[in-house]
This record gives structure tokens, sequence and C-alpha cells, in this order.
């Protein structure tokens, strides 16, 4: 028989298994060097890549730096500086501090690090011959330390040969800084790839770790949405929310610049992600995508970080809480920002584009206040200048504004304005500008608002002679019970005998409407939400979109011009003019340049 024997794997072995999971490729390296530099306080940050990492990887900072006699130790597995006492051992775990990432980066390259400490006059470097054989000796150094890291995985073929080209490498370095480049504002940041400087991003005077500075996110991001970006803030359940989200109009198809950070360390969670687009519901078409910076501050007893060995990924304890919370939070930003488009932005366009959520609270429930505002005002002379409006439009075959509300690119005028395939509607803008609107879906939006705004505005209302009358089950009828405020609000007038519902009076808007069809597919509504938690809220947001499509114009019916203009001029007052209540799209906007370009005219 075989002799049995037991062995103990070396403790170099051991970290190199151990480094398989947390380090993974020289982004990880970069990654736990940065997270050191950030925990050592330091405000300047160097990184330097030869390779793609492979070659070398030199983090250096000016923290508070490390004293000679713990150089060693540092190197050790399970030794952290950020654990004091036991009572801390809770909340710095959940802040993933185990005190193994020297230690595992050690076994897998060629390590050599310098640090001054603050307490002490001079630096001290240490040195790997091999593992568990080093040296220290003096060095010179301001403050601060810097850690090199050379030839990743040159020790473990296995692993090396998983690495990609330098370029792709040099990416994942990117895709792992730049979450910190968003909310360190405060730290100056520099790169140096192949001996060249390429990244130079100086602190934002004044800010602080764990912030978004737009004045940062430009520079790292530098894209034009930017500047339409909206802020959020949230504070509640015990759960912080702060940074910024696109506006509704810049929605794209891919998942890109998307950043959650979960008290200040960036991960992805999939959950999050759904629960940000939950809160654009109705703004943006279904299945699209935005942008956002998201900063989410949480009691570290709240989360476990150490589910993901790289702590990319968190787990909740209570994932509802926190997503309707950010569901909420979201929803409050996007549809201020529509109040704001209507009350500032258009009137004086040089106010600081960036809206501030904050400020902007004040101006209180959004649909009805313009409306209102804009009956008190229309004395004679608007309801003159409307009609002068009016007058020079069609002498000219020019609309112009007729008040003072106009969406996004401001006083627009229309050179032509026709519609195709009895389907969409064409508009020529004299600045060059194309848009193609689906009339349906423009339809549908326009009178989705004004419902939803019926409680506020009193719609005109339609007696029938005969009440009309609708038969239900038992069982329908208990449904209904939820929403007979809901419709009176609307302004439906009816009784109710039994399983019987007696319709007296409806708004104009439902005239023409097959009643008993509406209902059917409202009842039919309430029962595909199977989930409970569905909000009341949200059955009658889908109960509107249904009745909307039911009320508006559809696709296939030929227009006059006089509706077209309708049209567009009460679509570019919705509040999100950008898609139907279902969550399709309304508009598509084309530029001259756009279509010159697929010409490949360029004059
Ligand atoms: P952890 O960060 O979980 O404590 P590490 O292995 O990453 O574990 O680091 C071990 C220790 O080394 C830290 O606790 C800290 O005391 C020290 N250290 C590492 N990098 C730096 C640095 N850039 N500045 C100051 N101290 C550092
Ligand atoms: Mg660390």
């Amino acid at each position: 028989m075989k002799e049995y024997i037991l062995n103990t794997l070396p403790q170099e072995l051991v970290n190199q298994i151990a480094a398989g999971e947390v380090i993974e490729r020289p982004a990880s390296v970069v990654k736990e060097l940065i997270d050191n530099s950030i925990d050592a306080k330091a405000t300047k940050i160097q990184i330097r890549i030869e390779n793609g990492g492979i070659d070398l990887i030199e983090i250096s900072d000016n923290g508070v730096g490390i004293p000679q006699e713990s150089l060693n130790d540092i190197f050790k597995s399970h030794t952290t500086s950020k654990i004091s006492s036991l009572e801390d051992l809770n909340s710095l775990l959940t802040m993933g501090f185990r005190g193994e990432a020297l230690s595992t980066i050690l076994s897998v390259s060629q390590v050599e690090l310098i640090s001054k400490y603050v307490g002490s006059e001079t630096a001290s470097k240490i040195t790997f011959r091999s593992f568990n054989d080093f040296d220290i000796t003096k060095a010179a150094r301001e403050s601060g330390t810097v850690v090199s890291v050379k030839g990743l995985f040159e020790k473990i073929p296995a692993r090396r040969k998983f690495l990609k080209t330098p370029q792709t490498e040099y990416k994942k370095i990117l895709d792992i800084l730049f979450p910190y480049f968003l909310i360190y504002p405060n730290i100056h940041f520099s790169v140096i790839k192949d001996s060249k400087q390429v990244i130079e991003l100086p602190k934002v005077l004044n800010s602080n770790p764990n912030t978004v500075e737009i004045e940062r996110v430009k520079k790292v991001l530098k894209d034009e949405y930017i500047d339409r970006m909206i802020k959020v803030f949230y504070d509640g359940n015990g759960i912080k929310i702060s940074g910024f989200t696109a506006h509704p109009s810049d929605h794209q198809k891919r998942y890109s610049n998307q950043y959650i950070f979960v008290n200040s360390r960036p991960i992805w969670d999939s959950g999050i992600a759904k629960a940000v687009l939950t809160g654009y519901e109705r703004y943006i078409p279904f299945g699209e995508k935005v942008p956002y910076i998201l900063l989410i501050d949480i009691n570290p007893d709240q989360i476990d970080i150490n589910v993901h060995p790289r702590k990319e990924e968190i787990r909740f304890l209570n994932p509802f809480r926190i997503y309707s919370s950010i569901s909420e939070a979201i929803q409050r930003a996007v549809s201020t920002v529509t109040t704001y488009r209507v009350d500032s932005e258009f009137k004086t366009p040089s106010l600081n584009p960036i809206n501030d959520y904050n400020s902007h609270q004040s101006i209180g429930k959004t649909y009805s206040s313009r409306d209102i505002t804009f009956k008190a005002n229309q004395s004679s002379s608007v309801k003159d200048s409307l009609l002068f409006s009016q007058e020079v439009l069609n002498d000219t075959g020019y609309i112009k504004s007729t008040d003072s509300v106009i969406f996004e690119e401001g006083y627009k005028k229309i050179r032509n304005i026709f519609q195709i395939f009895n389907k969409y509607i064409v508009i020529e803008f004299e600045d060059q500008t194309l848009w193609l609107i689906d009339q349906h879906a423009a339809a549908e939006r326009i009178t989705f608002e004004k419902l939803l705004n019926s409680k506020e505005v009193k719609l005109e209302q339609q007696n029938f002679l005969v009440p009309i009358s609708l038969q239900y089950s038992l069982n329908e009828m208990t449904k209904f019970e939820n929403l007979k405020e809901f419709f009176s609000d609307l302004g439906f007038k009816y009784s109710i005998n039994k399983s019987e519902i007696n319709i007296e009076s409806v708004p104009v808007e439902f005239v023409n409407v097959d009643l008993k069809a509406l209902f059917d597919e409202v009842f039919a509504l309430g029962d595909e939400s199977r989930d409970i938690s569905k909000e009341l809220n949200k059955l009658k947001d889908d109960i509107l979109a249904t009745i909307s499509c039911h009320t508006s114009i559809r696709s296939g019916q030929s227009l006059h011009r006089e509706e077209m203009i309708d049209i567009y001029s009460k679509l570019i007052k919705c509040e999100n003019p950008y898609s139907c209540p279902h969550g399709r799209p309304i508009v598509w906007k084309l530029t001259l340049s756009e279509i010159d370009s697929k010409f490949d005219r360029t004059y």
C-alpha cells in the first residue's frame, strides 16, 4: 500500500493559490495599491504603467507612509494596520480590509517598496530576493509611499498565459482607475504609460473624497451629455444617495458609463442598475439605458463586501429597501428636470445647465403650477398675440412659438411640416434639423399627460342620455373598489348596482371610446400584475397609458396640417416628450450634417 503523506503547503504557494482570486491581472494590482494609497490619506497619486502593467506597475503617493520597523510585516498575510481592536473587526471587515493584498502581490511578482513614515526623519526601502528573504536599506523620499511591481506572474506561467495583450490590459487598468478619478476629486491623479504622461487630473479645489464634482467628471468622461446631467440627492431609510444621472433625452443602447459606488468603493450590482431604470420609467424608451454616477452610503453592517474576492460585488442585507430608495431618488431627480425645463431653463438659458435637484424643490408639483400660471396670465393681450402668431404662420408658412414654453432647442422655426405613410410627421426646422414624429406615440403622450393632470385641470364633460351599463363579475367588482376614486378623479360619473357599473357621464376625451373594451382592458391589467407590491399608482399609470392609447390619434390616420402643428406644439410642452407612456420613442431627430454624412457629402 502506498504511504499516506499529508503535506502542508508552503506559505508562498498558499498565497499564490489565493492570488489567483485577488490578483487576476495587472488591473487588480492597481486597484489594491490605489486602495492602500487612499486609505493612507494620499492627496496625490501617480500611476506608472509599462507594457500594460505586465512589466511594471508603480504607484506613488503622498500618504502617511509606513514606519521602517513595519516594512516587512505588512507583506505578511492577514497583516493590516487598519484593524486595531477586535471591536473594529466587524466594521473594518465590511470595508474589505483583509490584509492580504501586499502578501499576494509579493507571491506573484517582484516587489519593491519605499516609504517615509510621517513620524520619522528618513525614508526606507524594502526589496525582496525571494518571498522570505529581504533587505531593508535607507532611501531618499520626501513623503508617502511608492510600490513597484515588476514581472507579474513571471513565476507562474499558468496564470501569465491568461493575460491579454498589453493594450487590453492597459484598457482594463483604466476601467479600474476611472471610478476612482470620479469620486476622489480631492486627489491629484496622473498616469504615465510607457514613459509618456497620458492623464493628468489636478485636484478640484475645496472638494471632498467620495463626492462627485462635475469639473472632474468632464475631464474624465469628456462627453457632452455631462452638461445636461441631473443632480441626485436622497436621504432616508438609513441610505444616502448622491451623484448625477443623465437627462432623459440622453438615453443609450449600451451599458456604459454607469458608475455605482457603495461606501466609496466601486461595485457593480445589476439590481441597482435595474432600480435606476425603474426610476426612468415612462421617461425613456423601454430597454434603453442611461449613464449615471451614483454614490450610495449605507451603514456598513447593512452590507457584506466580502462576497467577491476582488470586492467588485457586494450583498445587501435588505436589497429591496436599497432598490426602492434608488428608484425613488432617480424618479424624483428626473421629474424635477422637466419642471426645471419649463420654469427656468428656457426663459433664462444662461443658467448653469446642471440641474440642482435641491434648489428647485421649492417649485412644487409640476404639472399644475404651469397650467395655473398660464391661465391666470391669459389676458386678452395674450390671446391677441396668439392670433397674431397664427396669422404670421399662415402668411409665411412658418410657425411661430405661441407662448414662452418652448422645448429644448428654444425658439424653433418650422420650414416644412408634412405626413408620410399616414403614420409619421416630418418637420424640417430652420436650424437645419429634421424631426420624425410617430404620430400615435406623440398623441398618446399628450393625452396621457392631460389625463394625468385631470384632477387639477377639469376636463369637459359629456352626459349620456341613457347611462351605459357594464356587467362584471363580483371578483372584478372588488377590483373596481380600488379604482373608484381614480375614475372619479378622471371625471367619470357613475353609479354601482351590485355587479353593474352604470356610467352617466365621461370627459369628452372618452366619448368615442368603446367603454366596455376600455374597462375590460383595465381589469386585465390588474390581473397581469400579480406582484402585490406593485403600487396602485403604477397601476393607475398603466391604466392612463391604456386609455391614452384608446383615445389618441392612431397610426394609419391621415392628418391635416393644423392637426400636425397641434400635435407638435402640444408635444413640446409635455413634461416628457421623449417616449410614449408604453416607453416607445416618439421623436427621431436628425441634423443636416448627419444626413450629409450619410451621403458622404462634406459641403
Ligand atoms: P489592507 O489594506 O487590507 O490592510 P494590504 O496588504 O493591502 O492590507 O496592506 C497591508 C498594510 O500595509 C496596510 O494595512 C497598511 O498599513 C500598509 N500599507 C500598504 N500600502 C500603503 C501605503 N501606500 N501607504 C501607507 N501604508 C500602506
Ligand atoms: Mg489594501
